[in-house]
């Protein structure tokens, strides 16, 4: 199955699998002839507590992935100040009401699903003047319920973003659970490669080796590092 996620053994600690997940990471993009450095771990801190926040620090982590803007300023605003080379990347849908807390508080936006969103992002970033980075998000499976651009839409947004301003990086996608993910992270590689992106952001807890193997630059981890979440996976756009 695409999504099982290989459960951290049980008692060890966040630091140990942060080692044992980096070191995976190393060894997938060995395996695929890449430069491992070429492979950003974002650490995924939905729902968790404060005290994993603070063991994912104690453990050199840097750039964390937050699925709802509400949580994130909860666990991130303070933080912030502290902590000069943080990096936050949004990874949930954002609804276009939200878009200047969102700027004002991710690095990089990686779900810029729909025009509308598009030109909101842009009329903040012509208002506070500042550059906003984004992904694109492509719905590689067509799921009805997920959110993301259809893949055959997703040169036309990307277009439309930069006609707006916006910097878009890359892409990012979630395969359908029930799926071999390859063939979606093959489409998102090819969407990239014909419209010049260089950053793919792919791969899961259950998944990111695979998604190393077809390119992704951002591997987005939550349980193998945290353990589960306590939250269902509703999508909520908030
Ligand atoms: C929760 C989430 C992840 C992390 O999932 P795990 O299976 O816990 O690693 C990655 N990407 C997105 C978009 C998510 O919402």
């Amino acid at each position: 199955m695409a999504s099982s996620s290989p459960d951290p053994a049980p008692g060890s600690s966040i630091a140990d699998r942060f080692d044992a997940v980096r070191r995976r990471i190393a060894e997938a993009g060995r395996a695929a002839g890449r430069d491992p450095a070429g492979v950003a771990l974002v650490a995924v801190t939905k729902t968790q507590p404060d005290a994993a926040l603070a063991a994912a620090l104690a453990a050199g982590q840097r750039v964390f992935g937050e699925n709802r803007v509400q949580e994130a300023q909860a666990h991130w605003a303070d933080r912030r100040a502290e902590i000069p080379d943080l990096e936050l990347r949004l990874i949930g849908p954002l609804q276009t009401n939200k878009a200047g807390d969102a700027a004002a508080l991710f690095d990089v936006i990686e779900t810029l699903d729909r025009p509308k969103l598009a030109d909101a992002l842009a009329a903040v970033s012509e208002r506070t003047g500042r550059s906003i980075r984004v992904l694109v998000q492509v719905n590689t499976g067509s799921e009805p319920q997920k959110a993301g651009v259809e893949p055959e839409d997703a040169d036309a947004l990307i277009g439309h973003a930069r006609e707006r301003g916006l910097l878009v990086e890359g892409l990012m996608c979630i395969p359908p659970p029930d799926e071999a993910p390859g063939p979606h992270f093959a489409l998102l590689r090819k969407i990239a490669r014909r419209n010049g992106l260089s950053v793919l952001s792919m791969g899961m807890s259950g998944d990111y080796e695979t998604a190393i193997r077809f390119g992704a630059t951002h591997v987005r981890v939550g349980s193998a590092l945290f353990g589960e979440r306590n939250r269902p996976e509703t999508p909520s756009r908030d």
